[in-house]
């Protein structure tokens, strides 16, 4: 039987067979939405199926994150497991021209920078601070089953202890935070992939790297290459974590081991391969397909889905943690209404995962154009007429939520923005308008 971290005591299953709540997963979201219910008197079960520490991908974090980070109790304990991060840089293979996006500049500067982390750290953190205020966490031990309205509308949550012990509990809410295993909504048939966003992703933990230094040290660098693009996040150390996002061109027809396929890919990079001259592979090469999703619907009688566990957005612009512990926070709000009136919790539960479909679609409103030559014109030469650029730095900040049209500041620089782009798209179509640099061929790839 598993212990948790915060006694070392087995696991007293007498005790917690009838939780108020039960969360399913314990990454960023499922450990806020555990500590927050814990803070507020709830009695929650979090249960994760690996051990912790443990790999995990998704280690650029925003400026937004803090304040939840704030919240939760961690700021300083984050701030000394990562890499100060001032802002986004992002590089065209086809210019070679680089552009940095300095979070200062955002139109909300109440946080203006952020850290990158090792995973494997910063979700064990959140985990353990979940046990000591006072959750009940159980590691190695996956939840295997679940059916909903059983005796007093109690959910039936079924696990497996990594020993083979079979677990049941009776929750009265479920929250499901299991990530991309998308639990429930698998279970419901509730995943629906998205169609502009067929992409898969290869990455690994390299040394001898170049770093950016000046200006741009700590920055994330976001190389934008032919067929997809590369991160190159510093963690601390002489680490980088490297990885490239492509769409199904990108990887047809290549053929060779994961290293050989990866190191290709990389090598087609001329300005990603420049930097990589004197490193070497120091992790396992992990991959992900089946790339970005959402459940159509999130929530139901007694359970609510988030983070990665109801939508998952193309990770370019590093907003996953972020949304996912935002849906924590406002997960556990929901569920703690919904504990007490069920009638105006589930209300609270649609609204958290309306909230979150609209902040996906902001971004991806963007991310999905930047293949564009016209998107990538601008988005490399930014012009900060009526505050655009300042919008766009705005939204890599992570101000993204605030109802249907996101932070108030941003509305009049993100609608210029988009209606320069479509008039300059109407314009690139009939031959017209401004010379593009992102519309030329690309540069030649390095050996
Ligand atoms: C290639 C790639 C790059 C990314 N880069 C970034 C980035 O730079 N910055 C960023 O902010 N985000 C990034 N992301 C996104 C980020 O990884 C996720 O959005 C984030 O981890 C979501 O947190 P979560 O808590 O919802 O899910 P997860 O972090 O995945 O946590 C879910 C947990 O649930 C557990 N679990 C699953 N099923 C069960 C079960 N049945 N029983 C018990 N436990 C279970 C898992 O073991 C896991 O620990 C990236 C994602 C990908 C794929």
């Amino acid at each position: 039987m598993t212990a948790s971290p915060r006694d070392g005591k087995p696991f007293a299953m007498e005790q917690n067979s009838t939780p108020d709540v039960l969360v399913i997963g314990g990454g960023p979201a499922g450990s806020t939405a555990a500590a927050l219910l814990a803070k507020a008197g709830r009695n929650v079960v979090l249960i994760e199926k690996e051990a912790h520490p443990r790999f995990h991908i998704g280690e650029s974090l925003l400026p937004r994150n803090l304040d939840i980070l704030e919240r939760l109790g961690m700021l300083e304990t984050v701030r000394d497991m990562g890499v100060h991060k001032p802002g986004a840089e992002f590089v065209s293979d086809r210019t070679g021209r680089s552009c940095a996006f300095p979070f200062a500049h955002a139109l909300n500067k109440a946080r203006t920078h952020s850290w990158q982390v090792r995973r494997s750290d910063f979700d064990a953190t959140l985990f353990k601070n979940a046990d000591r205020l006072g959750a009940t966490t159980i590691e190695e031990t996956r939840v295997t089953d679940i059916v909903f309205g059983g005796k007093d509308e109690r959910a039936t949550v079924t696990a497996r202890t990594k020993e083979g012990v079979t677990l049941t509990f009776h929750p009265r809410f479920v929250l499901d935070a299991s990530g991309r295993d998308t639990f429930i909504a698998g279970k419901l048939r509730l995943k629906e992939s998205n169609k502009y966003n067929n992409t898969a992703a290869m990455y690994a933990h390299f040394t001898g790297v170049e770093r950016r230094e000046g200006e741009l040290d700590g920055y994330i660098s976001i190389h934008l290459a032919e067929d997809g693009w590369f991160w190159l996040i510093p963690l601390p150390g002489d680490v980088m974590s490297i990885g490239f996002v492509g769409n199904q061109s990108a990887w047809k027809g290549r053929k060779g081991t994961a290293k050989e396929l990866f190191l290709q890919r990389i090598a087609s990079s001329p300005t990603v391969s420049a930097r990589v001259r004197n490193a070497e592979i120091v992790s396992e090469i992990y991959s992900t397909a089946n790339y970005s999703y959402r459940a159509t619907s999130g929530s139901g009688e007694g359970y609510l889905m988030i983070g990665d566990a109801f939508g998952f957005v193309d990770p370019m612009f590093s907003t996953g943690v972020l949304m996912a512990m935002t849906a924590g926070e406002l997960g556990a709000k929901a569920a703690d209404l919904w504990l007490d009136d069920p009638v105006r919790g589930a209300a609270a539960c649609q609204a958290v995962n309306r909230e979150l479909a609209q902040a996906m679609d902001r971004i991806g409103w963007l991310i999905y154009r930047i293949n564009d030559p016209v998107m990538r014109s601008l988005f490399m030469s930014p012009k900060n007429t009526l505050w655009m650029r300042d919008g766009i730095i705005n939204m890599l900040a992570g101000n993204l939520a605030g109802g249907r049209f996101g932070d108030p500041r941003a509305i009049i620089p993100i609608l210029s923005f988009k209606a320069v782009f479509h008039v300059l798209s109407w314009l690139h179509r009939r031959g017209m308008g401004p010379n593009m640099p992102e519309a030329r061929p690309a540069m030649v790839a390095a050996e």
